[in-house]
């Protein structure tokens, strides 16, 4: 039965696919949540929609003011789906390494785009967002890295419909973490369910969450987008005491899961989600092999976003000619 119409794009936001991944064990499904489905096709359509609203429900802005955000494209997006329709005007500042193709639909949903040194990382991009800010009247910088409702979006949006979905089945939770927002919304969301549930954090190698854990951790440079940090301390959202293993993807892994998924399953996702899929993929055999205690014989990942979206860095062409 097809679903009756609404009256704005953002009323489609979430109830995204659950699909279970044929590399799996057999005995231990991967079910892996597609969050290209959401309108500006991303997992960032969830914030964008839940931070505005709850934010012009608290005034911290009001309708006809500003929204300005640091960020690496996704969430620009899907604040901008939501400013749109929010009568809220959009600015966001993103460091210029990041792919073209999302800035160029940020601006195509009427934001305004400004670009800060790619060397200055993503703290150069939130101090000027911060800047920004104190210079113009009635704006707001919802920070994504430091903002809880990030998580609650996550809390009560992402995680129901996955247990809704798996009648509560869920023995594990793998997923990338860039603010973290994603991984704590589903973690808490587990640990009440169930005590148990192991909750695995996915980062590429060279990205430094893993010394939260007491692990080592060499820092480099990675072609993996949107998900690592180089510096944990600026990730206010990460909760280590929440996360039982910080699970590290290298990028020739990733590369070749992502083209895996499509030629084989059908995916066009973007490299996080191959870095989850590598390790949602491993906790599934580990529990398979008797090596991890869970409640359920599954495992849940999350897909962030579409592959389309890096055509221009050559995301399918040999690993050495993928951009980052
Ligand atoms: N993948 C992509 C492509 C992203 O843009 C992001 C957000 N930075 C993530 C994964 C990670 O999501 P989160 O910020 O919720 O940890």
């Amino acid at each position: 039965m097809s679903a009756p119409p609404v009256d704005s794009v953002l009323e489609t936001v979430g109830r995204t696919p659950l699909v279970s991944l044929q590399a799996a064990p057999d005995s231990v499904p991967v079910y892996a949540k597609l969050e290209s489905f959401n309108p500006g096709a991303s997992v960032k359509d969830r914030i964008g929609k839940y931070m505005l609203e709850r934010m012009l429900e608290r005034g911290d802005v009001s309708p006809g003011g500003t929204v300005i955000e640091p960020t690496a494209g996704n969430t620009g997006i899907g604040i901008a789906v939501a400013a749109g329709q929010l009568d809220l005007d959009a600015v966001f500042v993103v460091p210029e390494r990041f792919s073209v193709e999302k800035q160029q639909l940020m601006a195509a949903l009427g934001a305004e785009v400004i670009n800060t040194p790619t060397s200055e990382g993503m703290g150069g991009a939130i101090d000027r967002a911060h800047e920004l800010a104190e210079e113009l009247d009635d704006s707001v910088v919802p920070q994504q890295f430091a903002n809880p409702l990030n998580t609650e979006a996550h809390y009560e949006t992402t995680a129901p419909e996955v247990y809704g979905a798996l009648e509560g089945e869920v023995g594990a939770v793998v997923a990338g973490c860039g603010t973290a927002g994603t991984l704590m919304g589903l973690a808490r969301y587990a640990r009440e369910q169930d005590p148990g549930t192991y909750i695995g954090a996915v980062e590429p190698e060279g990205s430094l969450y893993a010394t939260t854990k007491g692990a080592e951790s060499e820092e480099g440079e990675y072609k993996t987008e949107g998900i690592g940090t180089h510096d944990p301390a600026t990730n206010e959202l990460f909760e280590p005491e929440l996360v039982d293993d910080v699970l590290q993807v290298g990028d020739r892994e990733t590369h070749d899961e992502l083209k895996r998924l499509a030629s084989e399953e059908g995916h066009l996702v973007a490299s996080s989600a191959g870095a989850a899929s590598v390790a949602a993929v491993r906790v599934a055999e580990r529990i398979a092999a008797g090596e991890l205690e869970v409640p359920y014989d599954s495992v849940v990942t999350v897909f962030p976003d579409s592959s389309e979206r890096y055509l221009s860095k050559g995301i399918y062409r040999e690993f050495e000619e993928w951009e980052d």
